[in-house]
């Protein structure tokens, strides 16, 4: 077993764990963005978010719902980024599945999903472009 989550899920690695349950482990991040920054992940090794079926995703996201919730509590959080870093070029590091809860603070000069890319795609096609995807499924 290679897989660095994989390790720290069997507790061969330490963490500073937060929640867990049949299907999910939540930790902290290691490299915090923010104070209180979660990582929470399927117990079971999947490499890519979409890779996975409908059932594990939805369990995923339905334990960062709650997790999210108790993070808020606990930092008395203005807000917070959920988000995940899908594929190298994405800049997701570890491939094994993971969300991030990032907190957020009034004042903390953080930016919004818009601050991740900007390729300047232009709009005047959006139409072919929901049809494309609509086309995809
Ligand atoms: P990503 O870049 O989306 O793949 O996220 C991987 C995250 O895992 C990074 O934010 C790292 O800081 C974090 N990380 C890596 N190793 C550890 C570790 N041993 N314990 C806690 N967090 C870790
Ligand atoms: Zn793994």
């Amino acid at each position: 077993m290679e897989c660095i989550f994989c390790k720290i899920i069997s507790g061969s690695i330490p963490s500073y764990k937060v929640y867990e349950d049949d299907l999910v482990f939540a930790f902290l991040d290691i490299y915090p963005c923010s104070q209180g920054h979660t990582i929470v992940m399927p117990k079971k090794h999947i490499g890519l978010f979409t890779e996975m079926n409908k059932k594990d995703a939805s369990d995923l996201f339905s334990s960062v719902n709650i997790i999210s919730k108790a993070v808020c509590r606990a930092f008395g959080l203005d807000g917070m980024n959920i988000g995940m870093n899908v594929g190298e070029v994405a800049g997701q590091s570890v491939p094994h599945v993971h969300v991030h809860i990032i907190p957020r603070k009034e004042g903390d000069n953080g930016g919004s999903m818009h601050n991740i890319v900007e390729t300047n795609p232009g709009t005047e096609n959006l139409a072919d472009l929901a049809k494309k995807i609509r086309g995809s499924f």
